[in-house]
């Protein structure tokens, strides 16, 4: 069997590893525009469940994973300088570059062939085999060549984003909301590693334009977002690693695969980072397509086995996601709430948790929010 899959993100190097590790006979090749070294943001937060689902997947990988992550425990939201701290969860991070190296030592290892440095433009000729893999994030090149098949909606969301790094650690997962003169603007922080911390700094569209972003370079934007977080960042800087400005574009595909072309991860659909579960999602499309292949022989079973049984898991989540990517697009309009009420909004916005779900999780936390709506009726 004969694999060509685009991408050596999170998901084509796990199913690629899974494929060849099942079946060592199996040709898989992976084409990755990078170096091997080399990636676009910093660390990345693994909410819930962490990685504990790769375990059964492939013993060995997730032991060296596993041996990459920060672990914390609390969600901390500072307002108007007043910090409020939300017990209960575990939350866990890692560079993403220490991932990706992970995995790309294990695929090597059995025997996977990587070509760093192939950045493809035409796709048609990689069809030539059994299966054709998409695993080349939201901009992917095979969803674009099948695009009337899969028929993708690309959709832009308004809040902008730059995804920074910093030499600053931070206690938790820290969501730091500040005024400027420009507007408001968010900080979402996190130790990734013991000396270097993750900063998306995001923004609604009228702060965006007020700041001037459009018209100014990538290092006057990293100082002026540094300036907005002087204190929180305690004298360090911010770093950059292409760290441009964006939008968020929230991708679908009303199709998840043609003949013998799959699209998985990213390039399937997108799940907001601020709920920190699209690396998550990659990997188990990785091993949901790795499990219909492994149950159906045939191609032309195995894609839609795969269709059927990760779309509906993964429904919810996206509707998590939706929520979350609405309530950051009126943080601002929010921010005039006291810190604890804003707090509470901020925990209930996915339509996940409730007072009681959040209350077993953290009952301090709760009986604080309640002694704040009794005398603020
Ligand atoms: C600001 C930000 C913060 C995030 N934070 C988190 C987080 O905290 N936790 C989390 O779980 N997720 C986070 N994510 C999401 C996460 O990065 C993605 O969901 C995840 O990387 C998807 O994995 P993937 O393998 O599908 O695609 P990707 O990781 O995007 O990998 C795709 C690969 O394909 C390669 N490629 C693309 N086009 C071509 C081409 N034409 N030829 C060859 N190679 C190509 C790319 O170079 C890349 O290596 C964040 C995303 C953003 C934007």
């Amino acid at each position: 069997m004969k694999i060509n899959i685009v991408g050596a993100g999170p998901g084509g190097l796990y199913f690629a590893l899974l494929m060849k590790k099942q079946d060592p006979a199996r040709l898989i090749t992976i084409f990755e525009q990078n170096p091997p070294d080399a990636t676009y943001g910093w660390g990345i937060v693994l909410s819930d469940r962490a990685l504990s689902f790769l375990q059964s997947a492939d013993a060995s990988s997730y032991a060296d994973l596993m041996a990459s992550l920060e672990l914390w425990h609390d969600q901390i939201l500072v307002l108007r300088g007043e910090r409020v701290a939300v017990h209960g969860a575990t939350f866990s991070g890692m560079p993403r570059l220490a991932m990706l190296q992970i995995l790309q030592k294990h695929c090597a290892a059995a025997g996977v062939e990587m070509r760093f440095g192939a950045r493809i433009a035409d796709v048609q000729p990689l069809t030539d085999c059994d299966l054709l893999v998409g695993a080349d994030g939201v901009n992917s090149v095979v969803r674009r060549a099948f695009e009337e098949h899969f028929q993708p909606t690309l959709e832009k969301r308004n809040n902008w984003y730059a995804w920074y790094g910093t030499h600053q650690t931070f206690d938790g997962l820290s969501l730091l909301f500040r005024d400027s003169p420009a507007g408001p603007f968010v900080g979402h922080a996190y130790r990734h590693s013991k000396g270097d911390g993750t900063f998306v700094c995001e923004c609604e569209d009228s702060t965006f334009q007020a700041s001037g972003f459009a018209q100014r370079s990538e290092e006057e934007c990293r100082r002026f977002c540094e300036n907005v977080f002087r204190r929180e960042l305690g004298g360090h800087s911010l770093l950059s690693n292409k760290s441009v400005w964006s939008n968020y574009t929230r991708v679908t595909n009303r199709h998840w695969h043609y003949n013998n072309v799959v699209l998985l991860g990213d390039a399937l659909r997108t799940v907001h980072f601020s709920i920190g579960s699209g690396t998550r999602t990659a990997l188990e499309d990785a091993i949901a397509l790795h499990s219909a292949l492994a149950a159906h022989r045939e191609i032309g079973k195995a894609l839609p086995e795969f269709e059927r049984v990760r779309r509906p898991q993964t429904e919810e989540l996206l509707k998590l996601a939706y929520r979350s990517i609405l309530w950051y697009e009126q943080f601002g309009e929010k921010m005039r709430l006291a810190p604890i009420a804003f707090a509470y909004d901020y925990m209930v916005r996915g339509g996940r948790l409730d007072e009681e779900a959040i209350r077993l999780r953290d009952p301090q936390f709760v009986a604080a929010y309640e002694h704040y709506k009794a005398s603020h009726p």
